[in-house]
């Protein structure tokens, strides 16, 4: 049996709302912050472009969709291309419908709030890499990556 040792996570690449902008703002949150070393987030255009090493990951580890809206475009594009998704979440699900079709935002733009909304989708996409490969023991976690001064993760 092949040990999972690293779970994809593709975030959908939406503009027109708020809710891909959390999708993806939070998906880097759990790449860099909160599970460094055990994801890794795959570029959706190289994906949708043919990048053959994105469509074999995809179809050979386990992989998270998180979706702005329940048009699921992320899981939807994953789905014809490469198989089936382990788990498909959406902000629309885990905030609400209003918050996921907001106006979308600029990092510069981002508030309390907003901040608040990426967290919980953060958490969310985080409890779900951990139940495909279990919560990791702290001495197991790679150090965040430390972002140059004046550039936000989040
Ligand atoms: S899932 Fe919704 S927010 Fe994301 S790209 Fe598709 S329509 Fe846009």
């Amino acid at each position: 049996m092949v040990e999972v040792k690293k779970v994809g996570i593709i975030s959908c690449s939406g503009e027109e709302c708020a809710g891909g902008g959390i999708s993806r703002l939070a998906a880097r949150h759990v790449l860099e912050s909160a599970r460094p070393g055990r994801t890794v987030t795959i570029c959706l255009p190289l994906f949708l472009a043919g990048g053959e090493e994105e469509r074999y990951f995809a179809r050979t580890f386990p992989t998270i969709t998180i979706d702005g809206c329940d048009k699921r475009c992320a899981m939807r594009a994953t789905e014809k291309l490469s198989g089936q998704v382990t788990q498909a979440l959406t902000v629309s699900e885990l905030l609400d419908s209003e918050s996921a079709l907001a106006a979308p935002f600029s990092q510069r733009q981002l508030n309390g709030e907003r901040e608040k909304q990426i967290a919980k989708v953060s958490a969310a996409l985080t409890e779900a890499v951990d139940e495909i490969i279990g919560k990791p023991a702290a001495k197991d976690l790679l150090t965040p990556t430390t972002p140059p001064a004046g550039i936000r993760l989040l």
